[in-house]
């Protein structure tokens, strides 16, 4: 068991993500208020670590950004990671609780090399593709323009890459077949990036799986998470007249102590 113990602090150490809190935390809420989600959660990872240009966050594949997410979740708001789920087959509320970091690691972890459709090239999808897409007029051009900007040579400056209609032109000029091939391509290079759920039903028994979209779920927590916090430093402010900044600077534990002399 030590030896996992070792293995644990290095891997944490490796990932070197810190947590939010305080004024951060507040910023990171605005940022989810202020901006469309894509972006929002660049945001995010930006605050987390200022050091690494933007532009790399947004290259990043899916997967390995959303693993970064999840251990940046762990360290915010810790790992277990709670939630609710409607049974398919009989509407019973399904609660689930997962691990962050389990998740990450299981989104790093390479599946088995898929067998690749031949001559069909194709990236795993990052959050500017995603931010391309978002611009999609139809959801067959949000499409074309995913299969468009993945199958393409990076950095190509080709018509497809560069506007949604490009894209829908560049997809129609395939043969059928071809664009298949590209669809199923697409699927392949970004299933890693899925985070599945197996749930039972307790009620009937039922089996169900639902899919965890981690950039949703974590701007929604730090919304809950930025919320409890400016609720005490309001409580904190009115008795003592202490200022935004000074409060949100204290730890949690000496906000909860003062806020316990206060009987509130
Ligand atoms: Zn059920």
């Amino acid at each position: 068991m030590g030896h996992g113990k070792i293995e644990r602090l290095e891997n944490e150490e490796r990932s070197a993500m810190r947590g939010l809190a305080g004024e951060e935390l507040l910023r990171a809420w605005e940022c989810s208020r202020e901006l469309p989600e894509q972006q929002a959660v660049l945001a995010l990872l930006e605050l987390a670590d200022p050091e690494r240009p933007a532009r790399e966050w947004a290259r990043l594949p899916l997967g390995e950004r959303d693993a970064l997410l999840l251990e940046l979740r762990a360290a915010t708001l810790g790992r277990r990671m709670e939630g609710f789920a409607v049974c398919p087959a009989c509407g019973a509320e399904l609660e689930f609780a997962v691990d962050a970091r389990e998740l990450a690691e299981g989104l790093r972890t390479p599946a088995a090399p898929a067998a690749q459709p031949k001559g069909i090239a194709a990236r795993p999808a990052n959050t500017l593709d995603l931010l391309a897409s978002s611009a999609a007029t139809s959801a067959e051009e949000a499409r074309a323009i995913l299969l468009a900007r993945t199958a393409c040579a990076d950095g190509e400056e080709t018509e497809a890459v560069k506007t949604a209609e490009g894209a829908e032109r560049w997809l129609k000029a395939k043969p059928r077949r071809v664009a298949e091939r590209l669809a199923k391509r697409f699927e392949q290079v970004n299933a890693a990036a899925e985070i599945r759920i197996e749930l039972s039903c307790a009620a009937c028994g039922g089996g169900s799986v639902i899919e965890l979209d981690v950039a949703r779920y974590f701007l929604r927590e730090i919304g809950a998470a930025a919320r409890r916090l400016m609720a005490e430093i309001h409580e904190l402010a009115r008795a003592y007249g202490w200022s935004e900044a000074a409060i949100a600077g204290m730890s949690g534990a000496r906000r909860a102590a003062y806020l316990g002399m206060l009987g509130t």
